[in-house]
């Protein structure tokens, strides 16, 4: 059964269980006032009354309330895991797109630049290689920790690209804002200890950006992002390259 019809399924069967307990105890009701006769006495059948539609309405906004709970924890979970990497708990690649382009048309709309960034950890392989792929796990979430707290929180967008490559778009910054962030970056994952099974372990990345306009598109700017964070690797890597049009490189 798809999802889309075990959903119809569940509503259904919600409907038809609070339907039959409003009905029964409707019909309980009816059956009590009709025996004691205070259908004579309008104070008593108006109070009953009140009473009665609170025991009916009671257990139904109970038992709506709790279905209305559950469907929004799923709701949550499930959008947690639409939206995030397990493993660094950043941004997927997927929710990156569609917050970078809700940030590209809230640019449009209101001005101002953006950046988009890509890094990716350098000699990675190795560090698997030399400690296991577990210690590559742990310095991917590390990594991942000290990009968040060096970043401007919800204001800049960090997702995981994939692998040991990261994204970031840098809200409200222009191109030497931009450089400035990311060699901050790089510097503070150059001197990060990692503690890692009571070993000490530490990685660089290389850093490659573009700004972005107003009337760039998103794949074209991560794109230029990507051949700028080629030139960082195949230039000494632990560096940062602008994209733009002289392709400048710092140390
Ligand atoms: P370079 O500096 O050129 O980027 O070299 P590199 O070794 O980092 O790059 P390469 O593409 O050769 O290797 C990337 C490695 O990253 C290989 C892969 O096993 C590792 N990797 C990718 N995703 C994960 C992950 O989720 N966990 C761990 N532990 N390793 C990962
Ligand atoms: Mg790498
Ligand atoms: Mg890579």
């Amino acid at each position: 059964m798809s999802a889309y019809a075990r959903d119809i399924k569940d509503s259904l069967t919600f409907f038809v269980f609070v339907a039959m307990t409003a009905l029964c105890l409707s019909f309980t009701f009816s059956v009590f006032v009709y025996q004691i006769g205070m259908l004579d006495d309008p104070r008593r059948f108006l109070v009953a009354n009140l009473v009665v539609a609170a025991c009916v309405a009671i257990p139904t906004a109970t038992i709506a309330s709790q279905h209305e709970f559950q469907l929004k924890r799923y709701q949550r979970q499930l959008e947690s895991l639409a939206s995030t990497d397990p493993l660094t708990g950043l941004l997927n690649r997927r929710f990156f797109r569609i917050s970078a382009e809700d940030e590209i048309h809230r640019q449009k709309r209101a001005g101002g630049m953006a950046a988009v960034v890509l890094f990716d950890l350098d000699q990675f392989k190795r560090v698997n290689d030399l400690h296991g792929h577990q210690a590559g796990d742990a310095i991917l979430k590390r990594i991942a920790e000290i990009a968040y707290s060096e970043l401007r929180g919800p204001f800049d967008k960090l997702g995981r690209w994939g692998g040991e490559e990261f994204v970031v778009l840098l809200s409200q910054v222009n191109r030497d804002q931009a450089w400035l962030v990311c060699d901050r970056l790089r510097e503070r994952l150059e001197h990060a200890e990692i503690e890692y099974n009571g070993k000490s372990l530490s990685i660089t990345a290389s850093f490659g950006f573009e700004m972005l306009s107003g009337d760039a598109s998103l794949d074209r700017v991560l794109e230029a992002a990507d051949r700028a964070l080629y030139v960082s690797k195949t230039t000494g890597r632990n560096r940062v390259t602008y994209a733009g049009p002289r392709l400048a490189v710092s140390a």
